[in-house]
């Protein structure tokens, strides 16, 4: 009646799940000796298809390995490889035990005891049940089997299994890790968490020492409340326990010879971070509060302040450095990882050793902002992975007034989205800062062992409102009625010590009264902060501070050398199979560099790279199909045709040269962007640079532009040299492909916070990339780079262009034109400048000049001042651009042309030219493109009809 076959045997997801490593030892138990596995497994493996007696004994097992791998993989059933009857009632029970072990493994969490207010509403999960296993409380005092479930013994009572489940996987810490595919992942995380049942015994110094750190957390925030009643703080109250945590975080991982550690968060719980881990002198917070702080730009509220320091750990000294970050909450993140990665690539550091990021998030942006999700995404890939993320999600589990599960998410955690890239996921009780303790040992120690991301989900509550001068009650009665008799993690963790004798009543007092005394005096509160720290862990950034944009930079190149380098560069290894049309573009090249053929954009860029090498400057390039380039123009990865092998020729050119990193990205636009901005605001000696696919594209990624790229520099100090490519043109290709937003960098223009140019010339691109890093400025520059102008047989240089020349700001009448005789002077930028050249040129007009402005911010008045003046006797004046009127330099720059016409000819009114309003970018059918097209044309060159 009970018989158990093997078909429900391997159908039961438990065993199937999870068991793998279990069932695999299993069989090689049964392969040294049969008897010594349960007669129904020897049953089951004695029926396994054998093999020939000088075949090694892995055969058979491999089987095994695969049904289990694919069942485990796949959540499916497995067909079934035969049946065998079990015959006894115990063998069958044994089965059961098995199942329900691995049911705690896999679900224990969901009953795990989290919420420190023990509101959290937990499903009740059937596999945890006994009678769900068809075992009943009659066979608790049954000894069964136990797996590995007890070192050094396999046999215990279900009682005393289900005890140590209950523990291990029940108690305040919650461990979610049998997702993980990875058999030896699944099986360190299960061998860690069972051997200490998730509670490792500590000693007396580390309990004292944690009662410090959460006396410090609670200490700062009350001295905080009564100096500054109600002022906004964004207090971490609730989830004191965070500080603790990074106390471990840091130390263990100087213990495994991290030299940096790269801290993101929002700014919940930012001052206590920042007077309690990194050492910001409290006098220093104070006179913030106060308004007494000095500032020399605009600056940024505290709470979104950054701060670096280094401080001592067993490894040694560890720089430290938490991220400025903005509102937005989630940002950071991949600006964090960018930051890191720069500093791993300084330290040839590919696995991530030295340098280790740490994100701190909120439990509802966590679980909602896609960028989270994007971030993940990035952290095992070529571009942008960095050995392993610590995420620590402090979840209050309330995001600003929202709370219920069915409104914040459509998960049971914030943190199933870490899944998708099965991130271990240590879900802990904040007020067990024991639990905290392990938990965060956990997951140092995991991205140590595997360079993956790890989260730990510290989950605690929000002691007052979104911010000290919310009520929120309001909106969180009974919660906050729970809260308000709520011992702080602090009390009640005193109260244990005192319990288990560890502490006394005074001394809980004194260490109270030693932290409130250091606050009053101003001091450091980090007793590991270095005071004199070494700083050779982070870069020197004076020789970029303090440069005007019109620093002058000598961007010119011996021509003898370059053309040496470009010869280099168009010689793939021997052997080495280019596909035919690459070829060619190979062939060009070596025609342009011997000056045989005019120099087109694709090598004049590759050239910037080139000769930058050669002076030092490493570049990193990331961007949907930057490899080729979207317009097939760059091709600096080179394909063998015969074994897809790669061959990026600029990584080349000498031994020992500075890094060239070309990387196609994933697609994604705001987690690449951001990662990039991280990178450039950490290596002032890379040029930086992020290709759009298509300009537009960066919409994406519009957060980054705004809250960091444009603004960095003003609210943080921080400078950028960061370079961003955008392709920009009319050219039939409808409102998505068509316009790269021109208009959206120019709004946010002041102070020549950013660079935006649109270069019309491969001599202009080469020395504007070159003069990106030969200025000691370290500025953003967004670029409106072309598509068809990539192939235009108009734009085209020399090599002297390139060896001579510099970037100009302004470009000249490039044709014969007398400017005593000119009676209209066309402004403009980019592509339209072509267009304008060949219908002057076709239709022989020689009284209309035609002006481009190649950096339209900041605005090149004297220069451009200096070229109109030979036309000042001209009638009108127009600025030609194709883009809606809307849209484009119109609107905000015309305020600086005008300037500049007004000063040489007041009578002079500028003019427009160029398309109507539109809420559109540009038009999708062709024929209307064409006709607004002509229009414009027209209308700039005066032509009727
Ligand atoms: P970090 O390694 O990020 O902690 O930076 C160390 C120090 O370098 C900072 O305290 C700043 O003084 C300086 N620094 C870092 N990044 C920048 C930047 N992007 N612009 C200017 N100064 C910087």
């Amino acid at each position: 009646m009970h018989e158990l076959t093997m078909e429900q045997l391997w159908s039961t997801s438990q065993l199937a799940g999870g068991n793998v490593a279990y069932i695999e030892e299993l069989f090689e138990t049964y392969l040294r000796d049969p008897n010594e596995v349960p007669e129904e497994w020897r049953n089951y493996f004695d029926k396994l298809p054998r093999v020939d007696e000088n075949s090694t004994v892995d055969t058979p097992h491999k089987p095994i390995r695969d049904q289990f791998l694919l069942i485990s993989k796949n959540q499916r059933r497995a067909k079934p490889m035969m049946s065998a009857p079990v015959s006894s009632e115990h063998e069958r029970k044994q089965m059961k035990v098995l199942q329900l072990i691995n049911a705690y493994r896999g679900r224990g969490h969901q009953h795990a005891k989290l919420d420190p207010l023990a509101l959290m509403t937990r499903e009740t999960v059937p596999d945890l049940d006994l009678h769900f296993h068809g075992l009943t409380r009659s066979d608790l005092d049954t000894v069964f089997q136990t797996g590995n479930l007890f070192v050094g013994q396999d046999q215990a009572t279900l009682k005393e299994i289900i005890d140590a489940l209950e523990t291990t996987y029940c108690g305040t810490v919650g461990a979610e890790y049998m997702h993980i595919v990875n058999t030896a992942e699944q099986r360190w995380f299960q061998q860690r968490l069972e051997s200490v049942r998730s509670h490792p015994k500590y000693g007396e110094e580390i309990k004292m020492h944690l009662l410090e750190r959460l006396t410090a957390a609670e200490g700062l925030e009350k001295y905080l409340g009564s100096r500054y009643p109600g002022v906004k703080r964004f207090g971490l109250e609730g989830g004191e326990s965070l500080i603790p945590l990074m106390d471990e975080l840091i130390q263990r991982s100087g213990t495994y010879g991290a030299k940096e550690i790269v801290i993101g968060m929002a700014h919940r719980g930012r001052l206590n971070t920042l007077i309690n881990t990194l050492g910001k002198k409290t006098s220093d917070l104070f006179d913030e509060f106060d308004g007494k702080a000095e500032y020399e730009s605009h600056g940024d509220v505290k709470y979104h302040q950054g701060f670096s320091s280094n401080v001592m750990t067993p490894g040694g000294e560890v720089h430290l450095a938490l991220a400025f970050n903005p509102s937005h909450l989630e940002i950071v993140s991949p600006v964090v990882e960018g930051s890191v990665r720069a500093r791993q690539d300084r330290r040839s550091d590919p696995v991530g050793e030295k340098v280790v990021p740490v994100s701190i998030h909120g439990d509802s942006a966590f679980a909602g902002q896609g960028v989270v999700m994007e971030t993940f995404q990035m952290s095992q890939t070529r571009a942008y992975k960095t050995g392993g993320t610590v995420h620590i999600v402090i979840n209050n589990q309330v995001g600003f007034t929202t709370s219920k599960r069915e409104d914040t998410r459509s998960t049971e955690y914030c943190t199933d989205v870490a899944k998708m890239v099965e991130a271990p996921i240590l879900h802990v009780n904040g007020d067990d800062p024991e639990a905290v303790l392990f938990v965060t040992q956990l997951a140092v120690d995991y991205r140590n062992e595997f360079r993956k991301d790890v989260v730990i989900d510290l989950v605690c509550y929000r002691r007052r409102g979104h911010n000290e001068a919310d009520e929120p009650s309001g909106t969180q009665p009974l919660m906050y009625s729970k809260i308000k008799s709520h011992p702080t993690t602090r009390t009640l963790y005193a109260k244990r010590l005192v319990e288990e004798g560890v502490l006394t009543e005074d001394t809980s007092k004194q260490l109270e009264e030693e932290y409130r005394l250091a606050l009053d005096n101003g001091l450091h509160v980090v007793k590991s902060l270095v005071k004199e720290p070494n700083k050779e862990l982070f870069v020197d950034w004076s020789p970029y501070l303090g440069h005007e944009w019109t620093t002058k930079g000598d961007t010119k190149f011996d021509m003898k050398q370059l053309q040496e380098l470009a010869h280099q560069l168009q010689e793939p290894p021997e052997g080495f199979a280019v596909q035919r049309q690459v070829g060619k573009i190979l062939e060009d090249r070596r025609k342009m560099a011997a000056g045989a053929l005019p120099i087109n954009w694709g090598f004049a860029e590759t050239m910037a790279y080139a000769t930058l090498i050669k002076q030092g400057y490493g570049i990193r390039l990331t961007g949907q199909d930057v490899g080729r380039g979207t317009f097939s123009h760059r091709h600096a990865v080179l394909h063998n045709q015969k074994d897809a092998s790669t061959h990026v020729p600029l990584q080349h050119i000498e031994e020992g040269q500075p890094k060239f990193d070309i990387y196609d990205s994933l697609l994604s636009e705001e987690a690449v962007l951001a990662f990039e901005y991280g990178y450039a605001t950490t290596t002032p000696g890379t040029l930086v640079i992020w290709e759009a696919q298509f300009g537009d594209f960066a919409n994406g990624a519009q957060v980054v532009f705004d809250q960091f790229i444009s603004s960095g520099e003003h609210k943080w100090g921080r400078l950028c040299g960061l370079t961003m490519l955008l392709p920009h043109g009319y050219e039939g290709q409808g409102p998505e492909h068509s316009s790269a937003r021109l208009e959206r960098y120019l709004q946010l223009c002041a102070e020549h916070n950013v660079q935006i140019c649109v270069p019309s010339t491969p001599a202009q691109v080469y020395h504007m990339l070159r003069r990106q890093m030969i200025r000691p400025l370290r500025k953003p520059m967004v670029v409106m780079s072309p598509k068809s102008l990539l192939r235009h047989k108009l734009a085209t240089s020399t090599l002297e262009e390139l060896a001579e020349g510099r970037f100009r700001t302004c470009l000249d009448e490039i044709d014969d034109i007398n400017p005593k005789k000119v009676r209209r002077i066309l402004l403009c930028s980019g592509k339209v400048y072509y267009d304008l050249l060949e219908r002057r040129r076709a239709e022989e007009i020689d009284d209309i000049a035609i002006i481009r402005i190649e950096q339209i911010y900041p605005f090149p008045h004297n220069f451009l001042g200096k070229i109109l003046e030979p036309y000042k006797g001209a009638k009108d004046i127009y600025w030609v651009q194709e883009e809606p009127m809307n849209m484009g330099a119109w609107y905000s720059s015309q305020h600086h042309m005008r300037k500049v016409a007004h000063d040489l000819n007041p009578k002079w009114h500028l003019e427009y030219a160029g398309r109507d309003h539109s809420a559109s970018p540009a038009a999708g059918y062709m024929a209307l493109h064409l006709e607004q097209q002509e229009k414009l044309i027209r209308d700039a060159l005066d032509l009727q009809g």
